[in-house]
């Protein structure tokens, strides 16, 4: 097969008009076009949307593809897509899924980076990521309110509600890491955000997510000390290496308040850029020579994480943010690596026994008046949902959209599915100029098993078992899911979790009224019985008072 090296610039159509033979296809074309939108990809020209390397489509041949069959896919078929490739297209019915897809799944004694890029540079698969292949990524503010929340569950639990006259230091400001500066001044702290290439810092500057850039340590410090003596909300990107500017905060003895990380730590090839390298050094060096890229870049982990752990002895709060830096940083030689808590079960589960997570729309469109209609929707229905309100108020025209359109809230049980069949009655009643689609992220409450993130601590101690995630796909295609994925290796890298993806199409009609019905509730309802299976409370009675029906509880 011919690998076709120029890169088109992709945007999502926009409208009412179909370029498809229906709303699901039409759906999946937009959102999968929307991935590779520059303004919401990471480097659209290599079709990586965010996450190190996590593609939307294995190369562009295999891109155009896609587009081609969805746009020929009848109403009674389903493309299976293949790591990134179109494999097949099948016949089914009208309520089937219209794509089925599966990423970057390898058998569990060759689930690892060496196999995994032997195959990738033969061209047999693709890294998936979690939203980037299953089309549903809507740039940094996807990420924005779960970060947001994680800092406001934080601050509920060590400072009393709010991050006010707080430091908190971290690393990266990629894809989903670029989400921290704004998500702690949202919660009123200071931010110190560490990251090695300026042309990211610089975007975040563009979309408003972070307010100032420093070149040099001690500017970032004199202000981030004036701001947190002021009590003043500030976020500083500093341009720099986390392995040789946290070891300088330590031996400086700032008082930091918070101390967590968000580069590509999961993956230390292509993620991870070792200390006393240049971008263009490193660059060449993962090509010249991976192996001892990976060992430098591991090696500089261990000095990461061990200054994260010095600033946790000296009173900071520490948590791992779902990068898998401690797995690599203790591999290498850092045996206190896990003293660092994980986010999930620090700050996370207990949402997820309610059936809550990463709910998130797009408004196909483009209309940003329909994101404000839906907006609208949501204080309508839960005026009781306090955080919801919060994070509406907060939301609400204080940063750019990127791409499409889009809105995450966090939603639980019943709630999801009840803010589904709204949004598909106000597309049926013209409220919404076009259809709507509505996903969620892969990390969510029953589609992943992650045991560095999601599934970290179970109660039960059943953090590897991946059998839930393989049933929320398998449940979400027979509950007629606009399209369904099942990935491996996101967001914690090859070997070290499964997890699944929905999307379903709000497009007005009964079929979609039917689906959304459907999916909705089932969906959050899978991580609820996860949950319960488990052994936790707070699932046990969500699943009691939503009737969900759990047959040995
Ligand atoms: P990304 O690849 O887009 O960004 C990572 C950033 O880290 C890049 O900008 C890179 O320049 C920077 N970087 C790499 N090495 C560095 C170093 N040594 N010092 C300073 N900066 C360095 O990735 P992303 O989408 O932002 O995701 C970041 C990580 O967070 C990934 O591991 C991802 O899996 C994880 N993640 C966490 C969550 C969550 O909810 N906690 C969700 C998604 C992803």
């Amino acid at each position: 097969m011919s690998v076709m090296t120029t890169a088109p610039v992709i945007r999502a159509p926009r409208g009412g008009k179909l370029n498809c033979k229906g709303w699901q296809q039409e759906a999946a074309l937009r959102c999968l076009m929307n991935n590779l939108d520059p303004a919401v990809a990471e480097r659209p020209s290599d079709l990586v949307v965010y996450g190190g390397i996590g593609r939307a489509a294995r190369n562009w041949d295999c891109y155009h593809a896609i587009v081609r069959e969805l746009q020929s896919l009848g109403n009674e078929e389903t493309l299976l897509v293949q790591s990134g490739k179109p494999v097949a297209v099948f016949p089914t019915h009208d309520m089937a899924p219209r794509v089925i897809i599966a990423n970057s799944n390898l058998v569990g004694k060759w689930a690892n980076w060496e196999h995994f890029h032997e195959l990738d540079r033969k061209g047999l698969m693709m890294y998936g990521q979690m939203t980037a292949g299953s089309w549903i990524y809507i740039g940094t503010q996807g990420i924005l309110q779960g970060t947001f929340q994680t800092f406001a569950s934080m601050a509920d639990r060590h400072f009393g509600g709010s991050l006010k006259g707080k430091l908190v230091v971290t690393g990266g400001m990629g894809g989903m890491g670029g989400a921290q500066p704004l998500s702690v001044t949202l919660n009123d702290g200071v931010v110190l955000c560490i990251e090695v290439d300026p042309t990211r810092i610089q975007r975040r500057l563009d979309t408003r997510y972070c307010d100032v850039l420093a070149e040099t340590l001690d500017q970032a410090l004199e202000l981030c000390e004036a701001a947190r003596r002021e009590g003043r909300a500030l976020s500083v990107g500093l341009v720099g290496n986390c392995a040789d500017v946290l070891p300088q905060i330590v031996r400086r003895g700032v008082q930091v308040d918070a101390v967590t990380d968000q580069t590509s730590a999961h993956d230390p090839l292509n993620g991870y850029v070792p200390q006393g390298f240049t971008l263009e050094q490193a660059a060449e060096l993962r090509k010249s020579d991976p192996e001892e890229y990976v060992r430098r870049s591991t090696a500089s982990m261990v000095v990461h994480v061990n200054a994260m752990l010095a600033l946790q002895r000296a009173g900071a709060v520490a948590f791992d943010y779902g990068n898998n830096i401690r797995r690599f940083a203790f591999d290498a030689g850092c045996a206190d690596a896990f003293d660092i808590p994980g986010f999930v079960p620090e700050y996370i589960r207990p949402l997820f026994c309610e059936g809550a997570g990463p709910f998130r729309w797009v408004a196909l469109s483009g209309d940003p008046k329909d994101i404000d209609r839906t907006d609208e929707l949501a204080l309508e229905l839960f005026p009781d949902n306090e955080i919801l309100n919060r994070w509406l108020r907060l939301a609400r025209g204080r940063f750019a959209f990127q791409g499409l359109p889009a809105r995450i809230c966090w939603l639980g049980y019943g709630d999801r599915a009840k803010m589904g069949e709204a949004m598909n009655d106000l597309v049926r009643k013209g409220e919404l100029s076009a259809p709507v689609a509505i996903g969620r992220d892969h990390l969510d409450t029953g589609s992943v098993a992650s045991p560095y993130r999601e599934t970290e601590k179970m109660l039960d101690g059943s953090d590897a078992v991946a059998d839930w995630p393989i049933l929320n796909a398998l449940l979400n295609t027979a509950s007629s899911a606009s399209w369904v994925s099942f990935h491996h290796g996101g967001g914690v890298g090859m070997g070290y979790s499964l997890h699944a993806g929905q999307v379903t199409v709000a497009d007005g009609s009964e079929n979609a009224s039917r689906r959304i019905a459907r999916v909705l509730n089932n969906d959050p309802g899978i991580g609820v019985a996860r949950h319960v299976d488990a052994g936790y409370d707070i699932a046990k009675k969500t699943a009691r008072e939503k009737g969900i029906r759990i047959p040995m509880e």
